[in-house]
C-alpha cells in the first residue's frame, strides 16, 4: 500500500495543543510518525503524548525541547514551525509592544525553532522543515500590518532557507492557510467573519484538519521529495 513514508519519523510541532497544530499532529500520529509538541501550557487531557513546555520566543527553551525530543525519540527529521499569535489592530492604534508580541512568536519564535536543529538535520542529510505562513502575509489584511508582516517575512525565509539546505538534503517550505476555524480567528465580529466569508469561494472557513494534510504532504520524504522553497495555499480558492 502506498504511503507518506512518515512511518517512525521524529517530528516537531510548535504549537501542538490547539487548533492547527493539534489537527497536525494528530494526524501524524495516525500515520505512525514520533511526534513531540511544544506550547506554553500542557494539560492534562494531553498526557500521553510528548508535549513539551517551551515558549517559542525563549531560544535557550527552544534549544532545551530540541535536546529533550532527540533524547527521548530520536533524532529529528521534520520540523513543523507552526505556533504563531496574533494583536490585531488598526495601523495607527498599534503599539510597539504589539508589534514585538507578534513578530517575538511568529518569526523569531519560528528562528528558534529551527535553528537548534538543523545543524543535524544537515549532517544526516535528510530532513523537512514546514513553517505556517498565512494568506495575509500574501494578500494583506486590514488591523493585521504586524501580523501580516511576519507572515510575509516567512516566505523569504523558507525561500532562502530551501536555497541553502538543498546541498544538504534538507527541504524548507511552508503553508499559507485562508480563513481556518481555530481560537484565532473564533473571536471575529459575526459581521466580519459573513464578510469574509461572502469572498471565499468555497463560502466557508476551513478545518485544521485541511491544513493538516498540506502539513504533512510537505514533510512526506516520499511525496514531496523534489519540493522545496514552496508555498503551499489551503484557502478554499480564497487568492489575492
Ligand atoms: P491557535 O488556535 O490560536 O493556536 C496557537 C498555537 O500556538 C497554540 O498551540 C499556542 O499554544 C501556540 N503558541 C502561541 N504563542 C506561543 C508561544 N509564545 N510559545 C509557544 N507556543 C505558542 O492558532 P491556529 O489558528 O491554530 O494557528 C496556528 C498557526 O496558523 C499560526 O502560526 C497562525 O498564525 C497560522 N494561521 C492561522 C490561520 C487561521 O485562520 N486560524 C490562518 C492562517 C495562518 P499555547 O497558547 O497553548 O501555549
Amino acid at each position: 500500500m502506498a504511503s507518506l513514508g512518515l512511518e517512525d519519523k521524529v517530528i516537531l510541532v510548535t504549537g501542538g495543543s490547539r487548533g492547527i497544530g493539534a489537527a497536525i499532529v494528530n494526524l501524524l500520529e495516525d500515520m505512525g510518525a514520533k511526534v513531540a509538541y511544544t506550547c506554553r501550557n500542557p494539560s492534562e487531557s494531553q498526557n500521553g503524548k510528548l508535549a513539551i513546555e517551551a515558549d517559542v520566543t525563549d531560544l535557550a527553551a527552544m534549544e532545551a525541547a530540541a535536546q529533550k525530543v532527540e533524547d527521548k525519540l530520536g533524532p529529528v527529521y521534520g520540523v513543523v514551525a507552526n505556533a504563531g499569535t496574533n494583536k490585531d489592530n488598526f495601523y495607527t492604534k498599534l503599539t510597539p509592544e504589539d508589534w514585538d508580541a507578534v513578530s517575538n512568536v511568529n518569526l523569531k519564535g519560528v528562528n528558534h525553532t529551527i535553528k537548534p536543529l538543523i545543524s543535524g538535520m544537515y549532517e544526516r542529510g535528510e530532513g523537512s522543515i514546514v513553517c505556517t505562513s498565512s494568506i495575509s502575509g500574501e494578500r494583506g489584511n486590514v488591523a493585521q500590518t504586524n501580523y501580516a508582516a511576519t507572515k510575509a517575512a516567512i516566505i523569504g525565509l523558507v525561500k532562502s532557507l530551501s536555497r541553502e539546505a538543498a546541498r544538504y538534503g534538507v527541504r524548507a517550505n511552508a503553508v499559507a492557510p485562508g480563513f481556518i476555524d481555530t481560537d484565532m480567528t473564533i473571536a471575529l465580529p459575526d459581521k466580519v467573519k459573513d464578510k469574509i466569508i461572502a469572498e471565499i469561494p468555497f463560502r466557508r472557513f476551513g478545518k485544521p484538519e485541511d491544513v493538516a494534510w498540506a502539513v504533512a504532504f510537505l514533510l512526506s520524504p516520499v511525496a514531496s521529495n523534489y519540493v522545496t522553497g514552496e508555498v503551499l495555499r489551503v484557502n478554499g480558492a480564497h487568492h489575492t
